[in-house]
This record gives C-alpha cells, structure tokens and sequence, in this order.
C-alpha cells in the first residue's frame, strides 16, 4: 500500500517544493531525486543573512549509502567573496551547489550560513537568500516575462527589463511576436539551451540574492554571448558571496580564492596565480584549456 502513496507524497512534495522556489535549480529530475525527508526543524529560524558567510565543515555525502561522494570537505567562503570549484566532471560540484540549498541534507559535518547551521533555519528563508543559476533550466508554462519575474514577488516591468538587458536576452524578447508576453515552454515557443540559461540569469538578477551559486551558468553559450554576460555576472557578483563552478576555466581567473575538487576532496586552493605556481591538477587543467582555445583560434587569456 505505501507504494501506492509514494507517488502522490512526491507530488504533494513538488508541489511544495516549487512554490517555495526550488525549481531555480533545475531540472525536474533534481526535483524528483531529492529526498522528502528534507524537511524544516519544528523550531526553524527565520535565516537573515547580515554578512552571507559560507562554511562547509568536513562534509559528507552521499546519494546512496554505500557510494560517498563528498568525502570530507572543509570550505571557509569569506562574506563577499567570490569562490570558484572547479575540477572534472563528476568531482561533486554540483552536489556541493545542492547541498547548500539544502535539497538534500548532509550526512556528516555541517554546512552554516553566517553562523547558522542551515538545517536549524526554514527551507524558504534558505532558499530565498540564495539565487542558482543552474546548469539546466527549467521554465514554467507561461511568459518569458512571467519566467523572469519569478526570481521575486512584486518586480516590476522596468526591473525585469533591466535584467533581461543584464543578461543580454533583451534583443531576443524585442524580436518575438509579443516580446515579454510571449509564452514560453513545453506548450509556448521552445528555447534553446542557452537562451534558457539567460532567462535564468535575469531571474536571479531579479531575485538579487545576498548569496549567489552559479553552476556552469554560461556553459551553453557560445563564447562571444558568454563574454557579453560575463562583464554582467562579475557585477552582480560583486559585494555578496558568490560560488562560481566552472568548467572554463577562463571565466574564473578573476575569483578571489579556486577550488579543486577532485573525487570529492577539495585538491587544491588558492589563487589562479598561486595554483599555476603549483603546477599541480590546476596548472594541468589550465594548460589544456589553453591549447583548446588556441587551437580554437580564440583569444589568449593573460596568465597573469
Ligand atoms: P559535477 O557537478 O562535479 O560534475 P556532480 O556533483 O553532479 O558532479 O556529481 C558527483 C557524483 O554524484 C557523480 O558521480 C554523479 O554520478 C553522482 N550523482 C549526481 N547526482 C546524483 C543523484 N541524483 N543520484 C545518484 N548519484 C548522483
Ligand atoms: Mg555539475
């Protein structure tokens, strides 16, 4: 009999969990995955974030219990900083990016926001101080301006155009039949990856959240759109605490600390100077890059 109800508790779950902002994260399945038994403390706080200090302090984690992915990880994200992870695919990045947003809880050591351990606070104070760009987007049966407004109750018309110029999507609204009132998604006009990540970027230049994650938020854009947003992105990223994860390499070399995660173990850390220095995984990693781009025929990026 409980196999009959599980369903419909995860529906009853989504349905929550959407209004309380979760899909800025992603895609259904992330939704769908995360465990129910997330649920707020009976005496929840309300989280204020007065500084928008991050630690992680020797987490673990796991989807299933006998595979760990994180292994033990001890990050001190300074309030304001700008903090890159990096490292190859499957190293926990993005689990780290979930974890904060708590669509999942730690299975050892803790993760505090300005002191406070974010399981003791809501769900939807947590959520509401944190803006996901995520790697997938998902947009709602509705307008494109609707889709961006949805960073924050109540932004109005000039708000949401200022951020859709922020994230360099305005041309592309102004060329569509009904512009901001063209609907979008499964049942409106289809978008591409990276138009999806745009709309994205604006709702969080909406949302204007005191923490910012974003997670490989430029990786479907081509680079010249890429370069044009990246100016955008290190303005919102300036003056609140921001985790960047990366793939290129290139878009992080202004972070004000680097993280490499690797298997789920931060590797390295340090400065983009500092790890070339090293010439450990890091160096490694930019080296190749490099080459790609050069093969490319791309710009150089200095190395400082
Ligand atoms: P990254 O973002 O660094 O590429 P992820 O954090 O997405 O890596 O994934 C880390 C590891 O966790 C990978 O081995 C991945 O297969 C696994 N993983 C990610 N999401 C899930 C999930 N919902 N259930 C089980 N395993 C997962
Ligand atoms: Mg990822």
């Amino acid at each position: 009999l409980s196999q009959l109800f599980r369903p419909l508790d995860m529906l009853g779950w989504v349905y929550r969990t959407i209004r309380q902002g979760v899909i800025d994260m992603g895609s259904m399945f992330d939704l769908l995955d995360a465990h129910a038994e997330v649920r707020d403390a009976p005496n929840a706080a309300t989280l204020v974030v007065t500084r928008g200090h991050v630690r992680f302090e020797d987490v673990h984690f796991g989807y299933d219990p006998d595979r760990e992915i994180l292994k033990g990880i001890d990050l001190d994200i300074p309030a304001g900083a700008t903090v890159a992870v990096v490292g190859p695919s499957g190293a926990g990045k993005s689990t780290l990016a979930r974890l904060m947003y708590r669509f999942y809880d730690v299975t050892g050591g803790r993760i505090t926001i300005d002191d406070w351990d974010i399981r003791d606070v809501t769900q939807a104070s947590l959520r509401g101080s944190i803006g996901i760009v995520p790697q997938d987007t998902v947009l709602f049966n509705d307008t494109i301006g609707y889709n961006i407004a949805y960073g924050r109750e109540g932004a109005s018309d000039d708000e949401i155009a200022a951020a859709a110029r922020g994230a360099a999507i305005a041309g592309f609204i102004q060329s569509l039949p009904a512009g901001f009132d063209t609907r979008v998604g499964e049942r409106g006009l289809k978008l591409s990856g990276g138009e999806k990540q745009r709309v994205a970027i604006a709702r969080t230049l909406v949302k204007d959240p005191p923490i910012l994650i974003l997670d490989e938020a430029t990786s479907a854009l081509d680079s010249r759109t890429e370069a044009d947003i990246q100016a955008t992105l290190e303005a919102i990223e300036h003056g609140r605490t921001t985790i960047v994860i990366a793939h290129r390499l290139s878009t992080v070399v202004h972070a004000d600390r680097i993280i490499v995660l690797e298997a789920g173990r931060v590797a390295e850390q340090g400065t983009h100077a500092r790890l070339l220095r090293k010439n450990g995984l890091y160096a490694e990693m930019w080296a190749r890059q490099a080459q790609e781009r050069a093969a490319e025929g791309g710009e150089e990026v200095p190395a400082e």
